[in-house]
């Protein structure tokens, strides 16, 4: 098959085993129809619709295979040069244009490149076979067109203390039986993207182990199907929402057609067989893949310049219906909302481009300045939404309901006492203030603003990272060179 449509995508999600999908207090028997799950699935569906044949950005959401040779969504790519790498962020850039959050599919692509890598480092260490048994998953995973769910976190619990010293072992993933054609997992992955919407998670340590953490140095996929998996749905501000008028405009949904999704991924004795188990003690390399994912992942946070380029837009936009767009402090704030914008995506495309191959023969993005990326990220998108909030002004968040509109009661003062520039229809103008409300505020502020923050790795551990990477010593050599000073 190689490429499925966004139909086929949605399709093979209900082909699926039930899944143990719990939200607010109750199971869901079907959890694909449910609004809030429907708005994330539509949100993943796009890396598929995209990719479609006869569609304007095939090529940007495509690659040629460097396992199979055929053509196969980028999503599913090993990228072997720098220009790969860019095209893997200007895809992500595209994406959150198009639905203004989360499109979720990410994670397993940075987790392949990151696993690709690692598992080939550890086979030359140890003479252990991961990395053909990887690269045999990855076809099936590319012929089949699958999404993957990259599962890093773990709960954690008492933050003071090393996996093998918790209380209870299950805060971390760890194996607990190990059989002749396999091992058994428990244990759970906190905030997991897209997981229900994924049909298959690649497990992967959370943090660099020790030789007492040996069960818990683990990486393996599992079907997300997988009868022993619990998932309990995050809820995100103003989620309610998209339960109004679910299929009429809902206009107080901001941008009710997409959403994001984070879970609780609770594992209870899930069998993997030999065959999908990339790491299993070599606790050396939990470091190497933890660093590799993050470091990808990080880069692939260019997503948020996508979500800033309809931050911008909407800024723009607004700015007109108020009948404040020729003001020049409006002007400066959206050419600063740019600048903050393209500042980010600067560091995004030259940690790309400044990619370097790895032993196994694919690249990874320049270290230093993905992290420096991610740590842009944590930032700019706050100082963005503050200025949007700013050019909307204060009815962003004192704007009647929807159905306040509709009332006849009620309709024409809101019409008559709401309106904005000359010739704007009122109710234009209330829907592009609840979209800025959802951007800033609402359940795609989970994705701009609190996943930018915390998504990837919260800010300490960039500067971590940055620390590590900055060779601070060597600067101070130019410096003591300069200044002539001899020890
Ligand atoms: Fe992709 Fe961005 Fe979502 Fe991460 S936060 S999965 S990079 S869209
Ligand atoms: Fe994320």
């Amino acid at each position: 098959m190689a490429l499925m449509t966004g139909k086929e995508y949605r399709e093979s999600l209900r082909n699926r085993r039930p899944l143990n999908v719990y939200m607010a207090g109750e199971k869901l028997e079907n959890p694909y129809d449910h609004p809030i799950i429907a708005a994330s699935i539509n949100s993943i569906a796009l890396t598929y619709e995209l990719a479609e044949e006869g569609s304007p950005y095939r090529d940007d959401m495509t690659e040629i295979s460097v396992l199979s040779g055929k053509r196969i969504n980028r999503f599913c790519n090993i990228h072997t040069s720098p220009e790969q790498l860019y095209k893997k962020v200007g895809m992500q850039r595209l994406l959150g244009q198009k639905c203004g959050t989360c499109f979720q599919r990410c994670v397993g692509m940075d987790a392949f490149n990151a696993t690709y890598s690692t598992t080939y480092e550890i086979d030359e260490k140890y003479g252990t076979d991961y990395h053909e048994r990887f690269k045999k998953y990855l076809l099936d995973v590319e012929e089949r067109d699958l999404v993957v769910d990259g599962c890093m976190t773990d709960p954690k619990g008492d933050r003071s203390k090393r996996p093998h010293q918790c209380k209870d072992p299950d805060v971390y993933v760890h194996v607990v039986e190990r059989r002749p054609d396999g091992i058994v997992i428990s244990g759970a992955k906190a905030h997991q993207t897209g997981c229900i919407n994924s049909h298959h998670a690649l497990i992967m340590p959370t943090v660099t182990m020790g030789e007492e953490d040996k069960d818990f140095a683990v990486a393996c996929v599992v079907e997300s199907d997988d009868p022993g998996i619990t998932y309990i749905y995050g809820r995100q501000s103003c989620d309610t929402r998209l339960l109004e008028d679910p299929d009429g405009e809902n206009m107080d949904a901001g941008s009710p057609g997409f959403g994001g999704q984070e879970a609780l991924m609770v594992f209870d004795r899930v069998f993997v067989p030999t065959e999908r188990v990339f790491m299993d003690g070599e606790y050396d390399f939990s470091g190497m893949l933890v660093e590799r994912f993050a470091g990808y992942h990080r880069s692939s946070y260019a997503c948020k310049t996508g979500v800033g380029d309809v931050a911008i837009g909407a800024a723009q936009l607004i700015a007109e219906y108020n009948g404040a767009a020729k003001a020049s402090h409006v002007k400066d704030k959206i050419v600063e909302m740019n600048h903050l914008n393209e500042t980010i995506w600067s560091s995004a495309a030259a940690c790309c481009w400044l990619g370097k191959k790895t032993k196994s023969g694919n690249y990874l993005i320049d270290l230093l300045l993905a992290n420096v990326c991610k740590q842009n990220v944590t930032r700019f998108p706050y100082e963005i939404a503050r200025l949007l909030q700013d050019i909307a002004g204060g009815i962003m968040v004192t704007a009647p309901h929807a159905k306040d509109l509709q009332n006849p009661e009620t309709s024409e003062m809101v019409k008559k006492y709401l309106c904005g520039a000359d010739g704007v229809e009122t109710k234009n103008r209330l829907k592009a203030l609840r979209l800025i409300e959802n951007l800033t505020m609402g359940r795609a502020a989970v994705g701009y603003l609190t996943e930018s923050m915390h998504g990837a790795g919260s800010p300490q551990a960039q500067r971590i990272m940055i620390a590590r990477q900055a060779d601070v010593q060597r600067k101070k050599q130019y410096a003591k060179d300069l200044a002539r000073i001899k020890d």
